[in-house]
């Protein structure tokens, strides 16, 4: 039986973030300024093994997800991460097995991925200006290392690929159509993501949110599109069509659409915390029970004890008043 939250809503995908590392220091999500040389990230002892991965896959699994999405900070730093793949796909029950990365690092790992049994892949790619890239990425990263790893992806048979792109008023919206055009008619799905007010440093503010009317505006202008069905409840990106039948693009609006009433996410963090949202101040210790001789049966017990009383619909509620004043998880954490 799926677990139902307070709002009647199943757990039915799960995001594990492997690492709270990355090789970028993206300005809207880890700044240089504060996930600087000093800063301290978690050390290996503290991050969960793939065996504990696996062990809580499993147990998720067995209650409903369907989905599992392995996210960070960045996935393809984690040392070895195929193998962790390799433990997933034996999850009996396991429908969809993806993982969103920036990219940077897979010329060299996409066969491997493949060979394991990663179904599906999404890559982040902001903008196909490299003067615009690179001062997003702010680790001079061009992109046509990024652009090439989605080819490696491609070639090793990843997919249906995903490539999101985060919107940025007068850092890249300009770039947005160029995004489009270059991905239109490829079989690769766009998805433009509205800048959201995630943890408490990248400096958000309402006025650089470019909206989905907008970004749908302007791309209409240029390249016809028309909204089309979702393809099933809950669906986090809004889909598009061109209207010349050469396919599909998406938009992610959590800031002028929220969707918390489909929300049927659960994010569970490199050390082992599950938060019941991506605005969560706090998350859930699976890590302390892995680790303290608790039986499948107590951990699946305290699983369903924190989602039967989740009540969170933060970007529905999201008001001046909320936004930055209490603490909450960076996504260079939790990972989106
Ligand atoms: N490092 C990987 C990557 O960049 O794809 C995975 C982790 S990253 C946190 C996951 C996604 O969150 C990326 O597509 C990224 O662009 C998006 N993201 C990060 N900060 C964001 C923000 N403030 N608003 C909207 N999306 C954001
Ligand atoms: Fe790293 Fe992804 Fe965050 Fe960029 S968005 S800093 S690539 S975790
Ligand atoms: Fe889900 Fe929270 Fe986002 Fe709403 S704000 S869609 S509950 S993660």
């Amino acid at each position: 039986m799926p677990l139902l939250d307070a709002r009647q809503r199943p757990l039915r995908d799960l995001r594990i973030s492997v690492t709270d590392r990355c090789n970028f220091r993206c300005t809207y999500c880890m700044p240089k300024e504060l996930f600087g040389p000093d800063h301290a990230f978690l050390q290996r002892t503290e991050l969960l093994s793939y065996e504990e991965i696996t062990r809580l896959a499993n147990l998720f699994v067995a209650h409903g997800v369907e989905k599992i999405r392995l996210t960070g900070g960045e996935p393809l730093v984690r040392r070895d991460l195929h193998t962790l793949i390799a433990q997933l796909r034996e999850v009996p029950g396991l429908k969809d097995l993806t993982l969103t990365t920036n990219g940077s690092l897979l010329r060299a790992q996409a066969r491997k991925l493949k060979e394991a049994g990663l179904q599906r892949i999404t890559v982040s790619l902001d903008s196909l200006d490299d003067e615009t890239f690179k001062r997003m990425n702010d680790v001079g990263v061009p992109v046509a290392t990024v652009l090439d790893g989605i080819e490696a992806a491609r070639e090793a048979g990843l997919g249906p690929i995903k490539v999101n792109a985060v919107v940025e008023r007068g850092v890249n919206d300009a770039g947005m159509v160029d995004l489009a055009r270059h991905f239109k008619g490829t079989g690769i799905i766009l998805r433009f993501i509205e800048f959201m007010d995630v943890g408490t440093t990248n400096g958000w503010k309402l006025d650089r949110v470019v909206t989905l009317r907008e970004m749908a505006d302007r791309i209409n202008a240029e390249l016809p599109i028309e909204p089309a069905e979702p393809n099933y409840r809950g669906e986090v990106a809004k889909r598009w069509r061109y209207r010349d039948g050469s396919g599909e693009i998406g938009f992610i609006s959590s800031i002028s659409q929220p969707f918390c009433g489909d929300c049927t996410r659960a994010r569970l963090s490199p050390e082992g915390e599950l938060f019941t949202c991506l605005f969560a101040a706090r998350g859930h210790d699976f890590r302390t029970r892995l680790r303290d001789g608790s039986t499948d049966a107590e951990i699946a017990a305290f699983l369903a004890s924190v989602w039967h009383v989740r009540d969170d619909r933060y970007s529905e509620i999201r008001t001046a008043e909320t936004n930055g004043s209490v603490p909450r998880v960076e996504m260079s954490h939790i990972g989106g």
